[in-house]
């Protein structure tokens, strides 16, 4: 079988594998706690459910403008104006299957072979995998003190003159940061000195803790969306707990989003118009779902801080947004990979390496789902690790006795 070289180059997703492995696991009776999902336990806000259904229920189910139904799109440029102080036009936004095809969508738009991308580690793990997918590389920025926020001397210096973008997420998934205001607002004067396209992929924009805001990148800037660099790249995913609805978006200058919608109109023709509905239905409607959600979230991130915080040679730190944090094992082992699938192995807990996200010796442990998982998960990490911990624990039903360390 010949598989081209490209495809062959692309690493499979490690959190939609993980999910499927402990998916199986749990058919197999197995006692299974998931701290590596991305996606919070919550139902989806009645108003999405609603609106969907009665899209469903008309049976007016067709092809629908590739760019976004014009209903959901006006309730995305309310929220762009509301989030973003920005007052932007139709042309200026598209639809699309996810926030991962928005950014998929720009960089196809953006990049010709060889051009480069900035990743800023700790990186969501597609951005290398979509940069090359479309035939470009991407370049990485580790901080160098091993910190979660990139020094902004770090990013100049990965900048060349085959640099067409800079990828900024903040909050960040995986370590939960929000970057400095400083160093937002020097990388937006970076980009706009420089020509370079600023992407910035804002879904866990309103997911924030301690009264802390995630300053949008457009307070960084005088220019209006059609001479600035910046993109703004949005979703329902995470903003209401919507994850399966699989709707995102994009806000950019009207030419790129004209080249947007005819790689979109090639590939997928439109987003579902009853999953248009939904979003819409979200947008529109009470917007006390989101606090709702971001309070269970910040309690749940509470809950985790007290339970790590036991947990002896672990060091983390504290998550300021999203629903991830990114302890440090190394005390116990350096390889993520493998610390990993020796919890996965022993003790029945689903973490993400941190080697997935540029960030090796660390895991990425979720805190989206419930509390009980949350305690019963890092209590079988602790059982799984560290010696001081009882050697006895139950899990599931089973008394399991510990024998390895
Ligand atoms: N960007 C980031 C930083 C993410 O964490 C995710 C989902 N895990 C996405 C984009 C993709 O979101 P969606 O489900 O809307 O495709």
């Amino acid at each position: 079988m010949s598989i081209s070289l490209l495809a062959r180059s692309i690493a499979e997703s490690p959190t939609l594998r993980l999910n499927e492995e402990a998916r199986l696991l749990r058919e197999r009776g197995e006692s299974v706690v998931h701290l590596g999902a991305g996606e919070p336990k919550n139902k989806a806000p009645i108003a999405a459910i609603l609106s969907s259904a009665a899209k469903l229920v008309s049976g007016d189910v067709k092809y629908v403008p590739t760019d976004g139904l014009p209903s959901l799109k006006k309730a995305i440029l309310r929220y762009t104006e509301e989030s973003y102080d920005r007052v932007v036009a139709p042309e200026n936004v598209i639809v699309s299957d996810g926030a991962k095809q928005c950014i998929f969508n720009i960089l196809y738009t953006l990049c010709n072979p060889q051009d480069e991308v900035v990743v800023l580690a700790p990186y969501w793990v597609s951005y290398p995998e979509i940069v090359k997918m479309v035939s470009a590389v991407p370049v990485v920025v580790r901080p160098e003190d091993g910190s979660f926020i990139p020094r902004f001397e770090e990013i100049e210096r990965a900048v060349s003159s085959a640099t067409k973008a800079i990828i900024v997420n903040s909050p960040n998934n995986p370590s939960g940061a929000i970057y400095p205001e400083a160093l937002v607002s020097k990388i937006v004067e970076l980009c706009e000195r420089k020509g370079i396209w600023l992407i910035l992929d804002d879904i866990y924009h309103k997911l924030v803790f301690d009264g802390k805001v995630a300053v949008p990148g457009t307070r960084y800037t005088d220019r209006d969306i059609e001479s600035t660099r910046l993109i703004l790249v949005n979703g329902v995913a995470k903003l209401y707990g919507m994850t399966g609805f699989r709707v995102g978006w994009v806000v950019a200058p009207r030419n790129l989003v004209e080249i947007m919608t005819n790689v979109q109109a090639q590939t997928t023709s439109c987003v579902s118009p009853v999953l248009q509905a939904a979003a819409e239905g979200a947008l529109t409607g009470m917007q006390s779902v989101v606090e709702g959600l971001r309070l269970t979230i910040q309690n749940n991130r509470d809950v985790l801080m007290t339970e790590m915080r036991t947990f002896s040679g672990v060091k983390i730190t504290k998550p300021e947004g999203t629903f991830y944090s990114l302890p440090d094992f190394r005390a116990y082992m350096g390889e993520s990979v493998a610390l990993s699938r020796l919890l996965l192995e022993k003790a029945r807990v689903v973490t993400v390496p941190g080697r997935e996200f540029g960030m090796e010796g660390h895991l990425r442990v979720s805190f989206a789902g419930s509390v009980k998982d949350i305690v019963e998960g890092v209590a079988r990490m602790k059982w799984a690790l560290d010696p001081s911990s009882p050697n006895e624990i139950y899990i599931g039903d089973r008394k399991m006795v510990r024998d390895w360390l």
